[in-house]
């Protein structure tokens, strides 16, 4: 995130200054991101790509290079209270949680999590050089995501007495 006293650095400099999560030194330009956010994806199958609505996206980790990410990426997860899954989700209709291993509708609103190698642009443009799904959850591990008020995760543990009951057809792939 900048910091105060940045405008006047980032006139001489050009870039933006970032702080590195792990090993604190200050860095420009590229830089290793992991973010969360509200996604839901607009299949348009056949033949037209699908698309990625992105809704409150927000940086939770920034990182100077792939050893650092590598290094600090468990631990950042861990704060968020999600595990990354052995296999990584993509973008099939239907993908799995990361807390419940249950069914994850991708075309409606879910938590996601994901890993990008960023560049600061000309003109406050930020380019995608790489990314990746770390993880995805679903609605009833994150249920304030339904409101879209707050993308805090309820720590507490889904109740028991309301057992995953999923529409049919979504169950269809083995999580
Ligand atoms: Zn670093
Ligand atoms: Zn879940």
């Amino acid at each position: 995130m900048p910091q105060l006293g940045l405008e006047l650095k980032a006139m001489t400099t050009d870039y933006m200054e970032f702080e590195c999560m792990a090993c604190s030194k200050m860095f420009s330009r590229l830089w290793f991101d992991i973010s969360r956010s509200y996604d839901r994806v607009h299949y348009k199958h056949p033949r037209a790509p699908d698309e990625v609505e992105v809704s409150m996206s927000e940086g939770i980790g920034i990182f100077c290079s792939a050893a650092c990410l590598e290094a600090s990426r468990d631990r950042v997860m861990r704060d968020q209270g999600v595990l990354i899954p052995r296999v990584r989700p993509g973008i099939e209709p239907i993908e799995c949680c990361a807390k419940c291993a249950g069914p994850v509708d991708m075309s409606d609103w879910h938590l996601t999590f994901s890993e990008a190698l960023l560049e600061e642009q000309a003109h406050a443009r930020v380019g995608t050089h790489e990314f990746e799904y770390l993880a995805v959850v679903c609605k009833r591990c994150a249920p304030k995501f339904g409101t879209m008020r707050s993308i805090e995760i309820e720590d507490r543990e889904p109740s028991s007495s309301t057992p995953a009951k999923s529409p049919s057809g979504l169950m269809e792939k083995a999580c």
